[in-house]
């Protein structure tokens, strides 16, 4: 059962997926959907050996060829087809790895990859946004630990990005100028909340943080989406993923938990000029053993609480593995 359910009070919608219930939750290694293929034992991936492989959700969300809604909506809460596109990326055949050890070659197949499928998905006439996201963590809610990422392909631009894309919007009709690039002027002038920056890209924690290890990753020219990007910026951001993800892990010596999404222009067909690419995460610790919840306040007021200082959570970052010391050893 799958369909989408207008909530008229936030004007959003809800994607209602049940048998997203049966899904495989946590299994042991050995019977990982997600290694390769091997004598007796079939996974999702039907080969011995990969090394970026992206395929369909098998408990999607969304479907291209969606069953009718289960109900039926009226004026006052419509009901659609879910009808969109799950798809998985594996980032590796090893399983008991993370994004951050991998080599920054293997980061560069992965941001060609991305690309590949927003462009592809994107050119679907029904898809509207094309959202590239990894839920990395249990206690992020992942149910599977292999090493992957995930692609949702909606037919309607999320509230969120709706909401930036109206700021944005608002912005460029009064200054003629991107807001983004405002932004990323600023934290690039005021250095303190700098994380790290390198040729064409440039990593924060923004001055108005919701998470205390939020990092918001922007590129320094203006560019939309990912099919702006030439390879040489495209490489430069598999570096700069690397060292964001690798101070994660080093901050507090444990492999950090973290949504990782990415914000580009929707592919509606429509231009959006105001809109500028970047990526953020959102780590739900708040020191090496507290976590922080999205409570009272958060959820239900949308009014964020954050106990920390983005000026001095930046600090540990950057002092959290220096850099060269990979480049040392890489
Ligand atoms: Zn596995
Ligand atoms: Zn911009
Ligand atoms: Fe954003």
């Amino acid at each position: 059962m799958s369909e989408l359910r207008w909530n008229p009070v936030l004007e959003e919608w809800t994607i209602t997926a049940t048998h997203r219930q049966e899904r495989t939750f946590l299994p042991p290694k050995d019977y990982c959907p997600l290694c390769p293929s091997r004598e007796g034992r079939e996974t999702e991936v039907p080969a011995a050996n990969y090394e970026i492989v992206c395929f369909e959700n098998k408990f999607p969300s969304l479907k291209s060829c969606p069953p009718p809604p289960a109900v039926e909506g009226d004026d006052l809460c419509p009901v659609m087809e879910a009808r969109g596109i799950c798809e998985v990326v594996l980032y590796t055949p090893q399983h008991d790895v993370n994004l951050a050890d991998q080599p920054v070659e293997q980061i560069y197949r992965l941001i060609q990859v991305w690309t590949d499928r927003y462009r592809e998905l994107g050119s679907y006439q029904y898809i509207n946004y094309v959202f590239i996201f990894e839920n990395k963590g249990e206690v992020i809610g992942v149910t599977l630990t292999h090493p992957h990422g995930q692609i949702y392909a909606f037919p309607f631009i999320p509230p969120r990005v709706e909401k930036e894309l109206n700021s944005g919007r608002k912005y460029w009709r009064r200054h003629g100028s991107c807001l983004f690039c405002a932004l990323k002027e600023k934290e690039i002038r005021e250095e303190k909340r700098i994380v790290f920056a390198s040729d064409y890209f440039v990593a924060f924690v923004p001055f108005y943080a919701r998470w205390p290890y939020e990092v918001h990753l922007y590129s320094r020219e203006h560019r939309l989406c990912l099919t702006d990007f030439g390879s040489q910026e495209q490489y430069d951001l598999a570096v700069l993923l690397k060292i964001i993800l690798q101070k994660y892990d080093h901050l507090f010596n444990f492999s950090f938990p973290y949504m990782m999404i990415m914000h580009q222009k929707p592919t509606d067909g429509k231009s959006y000029p105001y809109y500028h690419f970047h990526i953020e995460f959102y780590p739900p610790y708040r020191s090496r053993d507290k976590i922080k919840f999205l409570a009272g306040s958060e959820s239900g007021a949308g009014a964020f609480i954050n106990d920390t200082l983005a000026e001095e959570k930046a600090a540990e970052l950057r002092a959290a593995f220096p850099h060269h010391k990979w480049e040392v050893e890489g």
